[in-house]
């Protein structure tokens, strides 16, 4: 349920950055767009403005002074030309398949129209002085006034382009600005996602760890199972078998363990289980030497590099250690306490079947039942 919720939540999250990195590639493309699309084409017609007016300037210059081979018309075109321009620029045209979208920007639109109605009172201008010539030549009154009206017009021509590519440096920096958060988002969503299949993949691992062990555990008394032994009865016997060590076995039987069921009940029967099963517990002191739950009331140890002495000992300690927990046992034969019978079998393994060491064990432990019980019994080798 929690970890269904964190997953809901963490696709949520996902969804949301995913859209975010979308929008602002997305909002990135159309700043790119504005600035290729509509920007650029405004700042050549500026600067076409500014070329055809110069020229214009030029040319009726050297008209004034007489030169021959200039007619007005060349000039008029040139004015035709910047006129077009402006035109192109606040309402919009297409030329050698360049297109000039006006900006929506009244402000803007309304001086490049004022612009518009200066070069037109300068084509009067121009005409009259053509009309006046002789007033008008260079270093006249009416040239002087003339220079600064122009100058004025190339001004504003100016402004509009500056304004123009402070435009355009505008939108850069927010493109890039986009850019960077879209980066920055995406680093932001890989590590998330990086982070959170990892915490899964080793939650998973664990879990899965978890469920392995549990398959080798018994569920009453968590002693290793009979599975367990078997995987660890494999392996040690290898071992020896490599090593020319010694191998032990002991099997531990519960002595009249149905009368204790049969009188205080299953229940009862299961927490004697447990007690038991702690007290074998602690015995164990080597790192290698293992103890399981066989199956029922019976358990069984395997001590590596360990003699049937050895083996002996230990198992006699074990019925000592039992005997101080006192579990009651009001039906036994033997003892008012619980009492194990223990079968030890111990070689240097050869290659003969090696079940034949759990069988010698087996049939010590028969024999100690059959002695009386409560007692440890060698197999004889
Ligand atoms: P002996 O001294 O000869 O070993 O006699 P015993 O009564 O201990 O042996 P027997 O094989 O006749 O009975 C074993 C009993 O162990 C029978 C069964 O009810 C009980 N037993 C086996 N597993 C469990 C368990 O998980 N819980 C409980 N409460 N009893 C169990
Ligand atoms: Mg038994
Ligand atoms: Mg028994």
């Amino acid at each position: 349920m929690l970890a269904s919720t964190r997953q809901y939540a963490f696709s949520i999250s996902f969804l949301i950055a995913s859209a975010l990195i979308i929008s602002l590639a997305v909002y990135s493309m159309n700043v790119a767009h504005r600035i290729a699309d509509v920007h650029s084409p405004l700042v050549q017609a500026s600067l076409e403005i500014k070329l055809e007016l110069t020229q214009a300037h030029l040319l009726f210059e050297e008209l004034i002074v007489g030169d021959n081979q200039i007619d007005i018309s060349k000039v008029l075109q040139k004015i035709e030309h910047t006129q077009w321009f402006i035109h192109a620029m606040t309402q919009g045209a297409e030329k050698n398949s360049m297109v000039y979208i006006p900006l929506d920007d009244s402000d803007f639109n309304h001086r490049i129209l004022r612009l518009g109605e200066n070069v037109k009172t300068l084509q009067s201008l121009m005409h009259r002085r053509l009309l006046y010539q002789h007033d008008s030549l260079p270093g006249s009154r009416a040239d002087e006034q003339f220079d600064t009206y122009y100058e004025n017009i190339l001004l504003d021509a100016d402004h509009i382009n500056q304004h123009l590519l402070k435009l355009i440096l505008e939108e850069r920096s927010e493109q890039k600005l986009s850019n960077y958060a879209g980066l920055f988002l995406l680093v932001f969503l890989f590590i998330g996602v990086l982070s959170y299949s990892v915490i899964q993949r080793s939650r998973e691992l664990l879990l899965l760890k978890k469920l392995k062990e549990m398959t080798m555990r018994d569920e009453l008394t968590l002693l290793h199972n009979r599975r367990s032994f078997n995987k660890v009865f494999w392996k040690e016997w290898s071992n020896a078998l490599r090593a020319k060590t010694p191998l032990t076995i002991t099997i531990c039987d519960i002595d009249f363990f149905k009368k204790y069921n049969d009188t205080l009940g299953h229940q009862a029967g299961d927490a004697c289980l447990q007690q038991v099963a702690q007290v074998l517990m602690n015995i164990l002191k080597r790192e290698t030497d293992f103890v399981a739950r066989y199956g029922g009331e019976e358990f069984v140890f395997i001590l590596p590099v360990t003699y049937a002495e050895g083996a002996r000992w230990l198992m006699e300690k074990l019925r000592e250690h039992l005997a101080e927990a006192k579990i009651e046992h009001p039906a036994s034969d033997v003892s008012e306490y619980i009492t194990l019978s223990i079968g030890v079998a111990s070689c240097i393994p050869s290659n003969k079947e090696k079940f034949e060491l759990i069988k010698a064990a087996d049939i010590a432990l028969y024999q100690a039942k059959a002695q009386g019980r409560n007692r440890t019994v060698l197999a004889s080798s």
